[in-house]
């Protein structure tokens, strides 16, 4: 008997899978993709947000500000990518000077710790490559970047460690109810459970509906990006935001943790599976970031994506217990969700406990976690490395100096990725430059031979997405 299944491994199933893995009990979760961490959680702008936006009293506000702080928190203890570098909100009029200054004072009734409204000189200081049209910015020091992927593979390595179960490729497809509680099929597995949560992202209306009651529609928005050469990557020091307006938060321009710009999003009603960029989504996007920084050098542009947002008809996160008893959702997580999933994880267990949840801790619970990352080393730490292991002596990513001893620990930890794309998430090869034209044929021998699988089944990302698909000339060569 399983305890709680948990729908979804995005950033909130993984954080949630992560704090269930404190206690003593049987937590499973469910993903219907190979690896965790392949929804909106990997396209998404990478802010740890401050939390002025939501209005108080909504549980955005308050997952908002809470989650914050656990991220940063997190991130330390479990080596994940991560830099609080603070955000401005810029205006550009009067009516945009007194938006500031209401989110100013809407992120102090928060709780948010240091906002400051800034004059344009004092602007001007902080970042000399935004417009000279700016007439003043809100400051929020506590505002940082982070690698999503990364921290919700981290979260879902940690559970595994801790003896919860990941089930990849395995989409939830019923859940009956019991008398001991619910029976969920997911893809091969029949799982008897007594709890189950649906953390299943812009489908989460789907799997509600499937046992408690139907109460909202998740439709998608999409927001699209460009994603810049580390040549373009210092050109701001702060995340520079533009006034948030009733479709979202504007279009961003911000340094990302791995070094690049990220410039997006728009906002634009979109179909569940759509997750192409168009050059008008693009155009638009372009526009509006010139406004806020005039240089950006788009020639530099390395990559373009989108992401999804779930948004539904309730103005504020859906999380909590449902009139199903033992089913609950967290659902229409939208921005800030990535932010706050680690609050909202936190609370569901509280909620879990309430409905009859036992919550004993675990002894030696293991909360740590630590990556090698070859090209942050000292010249010392390096030859250390290689002495230990000659596989970090091999250069495997060129443009984003990437090692084979990095790939290689990525393949044995408690989570392998089994796709070029699971790699890609978890050492940054294919990242660079060349978007893992030069890398990518490498890398997908060393998965096949880590892993003990031809070659050809080793897929790009999802299932479906071959590279090699027969043989030319008698055979492919290893
Ligand atoms: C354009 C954009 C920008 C954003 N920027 C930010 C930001 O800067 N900061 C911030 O805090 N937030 C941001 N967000 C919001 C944040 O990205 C999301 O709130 C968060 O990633 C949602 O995580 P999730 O776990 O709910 O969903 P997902 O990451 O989508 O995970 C849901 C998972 O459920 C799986 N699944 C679905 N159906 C089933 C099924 N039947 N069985 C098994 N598995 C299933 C999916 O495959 C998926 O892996 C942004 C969102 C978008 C779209």
């Amino acid at each position: 008997m399983v305890d709680v299944v948990v729908v979804g491994g995005g950033i909130c199933g993984c954080s949630l899978l992560y704090e269930l893995s404190r206690y003593k009990l049987r937590a499973v979760l469910a993903e219907k993709e190979n690896d965790v961490s392949a929804g909106t959680t990997k396209a998404n702008s990478a802010i740890v947000h401050a939390g002025y936006d939501p209005h108080p009293g909504t549980k955005m506000a308050r997952y908002n500000v809470e989650g914050n702080a656990l991220v940063k928190e997190l991130c330390g203890k479990l080596d994940v990518p991560y830099k609080q570098i603070g955000s401005l909100v810029l205006a550009f009029d009067g009516q945009q000077d007194a938006l500031v200054r209401e989110l100013c004072a809407r992120g102090e009734q928060n709780g948010v710790p240091g906002l400051r409204v800034l004059t344009a000189q004092e602007v001007r200081e902080l970042e000399p490559n935004v417009s000279d049209k700016v007439t003043s910015a809100l400051l929020a020091p506590t505002a940082g970047i982070v690698s999503p992927w990364e921290l919700a593979i981290a979260l879902a390595e940690t559970a595994v460690k801790n003896g919860a179960e990941v089930l990849l490729d395995s989409e939830v497809t019923s859940i009956e109810k019991t008398d001991g509680g619910f029976r969920v099929t997911a893809g091969s597995h029949v799982l008897e459970t007594r709890f189950v949560v649906n953390a299943a992202g812009i489908w989460s209306d789907r799997v509600n509906d499937m046992a408690a009651p139907h109460r909202f529609t998740v439709t998608a928005n999409k927001g699209e990006y460009y994603l810049l050469d580390k040549s373009q990557g210092t050109l701001v020091n702060h995340v520079i935001f533009q006034c948030p307006s009733k479709v979202g938060k504007g279009v961003l321009v911000s340094p990302t943790v791995h070094g690049n710009l990220i410039v997006g999003p728009n906002a634009e009603d979109a179909e569940k599976d759509d997750h192409g960029t168009t050059g008008e989504g693009l155009a638009f996007v372009k526009k509006m970031a010139q406004l806020s920084v005039p240089d950006i050098g788009f020639r530099d542009s390395i990559r373009n994506f989108a992401g999804l947002r779930a948004n539904t008809e309730i103005d504020d996160f859906l999380v909590g217990e449902t009139e199903q008893k033992g089913f609950f959702n967290i659902a229409g997580i939208k921005s800030p969700g990535l932010t706050s999933a680690p609050a909202i994880a936190r609370d569901v267990v509280r909620m879990l406990g309430e409905a009859g949840l036992p919550l004993e801790e675990k002894e030696g619970f293991l909360d740590e976690r630590h990556v090698v990352r070859f090209k942050h080393l000292s010249h010392e730490e390096r030859a250390a490395a290689i002495a230990k292991n000659p596989l970090y002596g091999r250069i495997v990513c060129r443009c984003e100096t990437i090692t084979e001893g990095e790939i290689v620990d990525a393949l044995h930890r408690p989570l392998p990725p089994r796709s070029i794309d699971g790699v890609k998430r978890r050492c940054g090869s294919g990242m660079g430059r060349c978007q893992g034209g030069f890398c990518g044929p490498r890398v997908q021998q060393i998965i096949a031979r880590e892993l003990g699988v031809p070659q050809e089944q080793v897929m790009m990302d999802r299932a479906g997405t071959a590279i090699i698909t027969g043989e030319t000339k008698g055979g492919c060569t290893r």
